[in-house]
């Protein structure tokens, strides 16, 4: 969806990035018009420019949309981790949200009320269409994803103005007679040999304008809300899984059911552990003299801190497993282990007594006994060079 490739919205239309509703209207009905696929058959440039004019018509012509793609380009749907614009042939050839705006421009020039008739034949006004899916990127704790939690998130929904029911009119308002057609909702045009009535662009058809728009959806009819939602996230998740919420999408048009909402879930680096799997893992460093002597020592793990034994004598690389207090198995019964895995702390910035404590150690240590595996290095190292 997201492409590289693809032209700028605003230079398909040939508009200033500044330009308002009437002027993308006009700019969209002038390229939709030459480059119709009933005017051009089988001309597949046609087809293509027709439905890039369409596309950028659709995302600029949406507040809502035109003000993620200022933001985002086209690469919106990712970055705003929402949504993406799903734009596809296929929904405007069979109905929905295109219906009004090819209804309004086409429906007098093409003849026939709805519909473009030939080759867009299945597009009409009666068609149900199923809502998009929707995206939502959800980021959880390390904590969260092994215990599961129930999170509230918002999706942003359009729905009707309830101060002007949809009208658009501010509540109390007299709506006027339109100025650009007297009324009539008609503009008759002169185009070469014909004379052409299409839609009044000014009121839309209906011959009235609202003098005073809707406070509240500055007169658009509908407002954007934050629907708020529920989702129970189960114990065990990993990032890139998702959930999906049957029926929370878009909303169908004309009796079409609604999109799924798929949650994308993404677990936070987490500053102790590391997640492989259902096990989780663990570095733990110990202090020379621990590792020597071996120590008793507290871990963190998922379900609070427990204590570990560690026996004297310990190498650094050592793994210890904790059995059961891993990742829960998704869908499943039980639990993954933790793994502590040990480095070892060499002392620094020793006094002088600490010093001689040590230098009077390492004279007791004889080499085979103390540190067996640098006595076997220095004696494969002897018999390679016979000496
Ligand atoms: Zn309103
Ligand atoms: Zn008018």
């Amino acid at each position: 969806m997201a492409s590289k490739n693809k032209r700028d919205y605003y230079e398909v239309l040939g508009v200033s990035r500044t330009a308002g509703e009437s002027e993308l209207k006009k700019a969209f009905r002038q390229l939709a018009v030459k480059y119709h696929p009933d005017k051009n058959p089988g001309n597949s440039e046609a087809e293509e420019k027709f439905k890039e004019a369409a596309e950028a018509y659709e995302v600029l012509s949406d507040p809502e949309k035109r003000k993620l793609y200022d933001q985002y380009g086209h690469d919106m749907g990712a970055s705003a981790g929402f949504g993406g614009f799903n734009f596809d042939f296929d929904k405007f050839t069979h109905g929905g949200s295109f219906s009004d705006i090819f209804g309004d421009i086409f429906g007098d020039i093409f003849g026939g009320g709805g519909g473009f008739g030939g080759r867009f034949g299945g597009w009409g006004n009666n068609g149900a269409r199923r809502g998009s899916d929707y995206r939502y990127d959800l980021e959880i704790s390390f904590e969260e994803a092994a215990q599961g939690v129930e999170k509230q998130i918002e999706i942003p929904v359009k729905q009707r103005c309830e101060s002007c029911h949809g009208s658009g009119a501010k509540p109390g308002s007299k709506e006027s007679t339109c100025p650009r057609c007297n009324g009539s909702g008609q503009q008759h045009i002169q185009q070469g040999f014909f004379a052409i009535r299409r839609t009044c662009p000014e009121c839309g058809g209906s011959g009235r304008v609202i003098s005073e728009p809707c406070p509240d959806c500055r007169g658009s009819g509908h407002r954007q809300v934050n629907r708020k939602l529920k989702v129970n996230i189960p114990a065990g998740i990993d990032s890139g899984q998702r959930l999906k919420l049957t029926g929370e999408g878009e909303a169908g048009a004309k009796g079409g059911p609604s999109g799924d909402l798929y949650v994308v879930i993404y677990v936070k680096k987490h500053e102790f552990f590391e997640r492989h799997d259902d096990e989780v893992v663990i570095e733990v460093p110990l202090a020379f003299c621990q590792a020597a002597l071996g120590a008793k020592i507290e871990v963190p793990t998922l379900d609070g801190k427990v204590s570990l034994k560690i026996p004297p004598g310990t190498q650094p690389g050592t793994v210890f497993r904790l059995k059961g207090k891993g990742f829960p198995h998704l869908g499943g019964v039980g639990r993954g282990d933790q793994l502590v895995s040990v480095t070892v702390e060499v002392p620094t910035n020793l006094t002088k007594e600490q010093r001689e404590i040590l230098e009077k150690f390492d004279n007791t240590c004889p080499m085979g006994k103390t540190y067996p595996r640098q006595n076997s290095f220095i004696e494969k190292m002897k018999s390679m060079f016979g000496s």
